[in-house]
């Protein structure tokens, strides 16, 4: 897909529809892939830390989450389609899971925004397959991380929803990911809560 590079990350100009018909086509083929939802708070903070950004450079798949990343593009006469939202991508990335009946984990948040954002999914998209989910409040290196880590492994979801804020989430994919070889695993911030409001 065609990309504009902003501060050194290449932004996906794929329209959210485009996003969602292409990411679906890569979890039917059984290819792995982590998406990033950017903002321009993502983009400062990468700015100031060659680790995150480093992450941003070798995910797959970089979208532009909010307005500020599409004005900064066309300011580089090298625009973006359109805003693509994490929060709006999940929801399209969920529709397809409904109609694929794709295994879905959802990690991060409390345990009762977890929860009601289960709830709230499931009975928006019953033909989606909850395999899983946990809380995020974890230490990285714990028991707990492992035994979540362990149980991801066994259910093998399709897509893996991770809700632990940034710059925590996107670090926390890049270091599992290798191993979980999820097919679809994107950092979703905020949205569990929104959900589960
Ligand atoms: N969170 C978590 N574990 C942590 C830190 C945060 O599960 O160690 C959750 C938090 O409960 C919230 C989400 O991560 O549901 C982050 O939300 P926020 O809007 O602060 O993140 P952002 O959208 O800025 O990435």
């Amino acid at each position: 897909f065609p990309v504009s590079v902003i501060m050194d990350v290449p932004f996906s100009k794929l329209s959210l529809t485009e996003t969602e018909e292409y990411l679906t086509r890569r979890i039917l083929s059984g290819k792995t892939t982590h998406v990033v939802t950017a903002n321009p708070e993502i983009l400062m903070y990468a700015n100031n830390s060659p680790e995150y950004k480093g992450i941003l450079q070798s995910a797959d798949m970089v979208v532009p989450d909010g307005i500020g990343v599409v004005y900064a593009s066309r300011l580089r006469n090298d625009p973006v389609t359109e805003r693509v939202a994490g929060y709006d991508l999940l929801h399209r990335l969920m529709s397809q899971a409904d109609q694929h009946q794709l295994k879905v984990y959802l990690l991060g948040a409390n345990d009762e925004v977890n929860r009601l954002a289960f709830e709230r999914l499931a009975n928006d998209y019953p033909n989606a397959i909850f395999v899983g989910r946990h809380h995020g409040y974890f230490k990285d290196g714990s028991d707990i991380e492992a035994m979540i880590l362990n149980d991801i492994a066994e259910k093998k979801p399709d897509i893996l929803f991770v809700a632990l804020g940034f710059p925590r989430q996107e670090l926390w994919i890049s270091k599992h990911q290798p191993q979980l070889k999820i097919p679809l695993v994107m950092g979703v911030g905020g949205s569990f809560d929104v959900l589960s409001g």
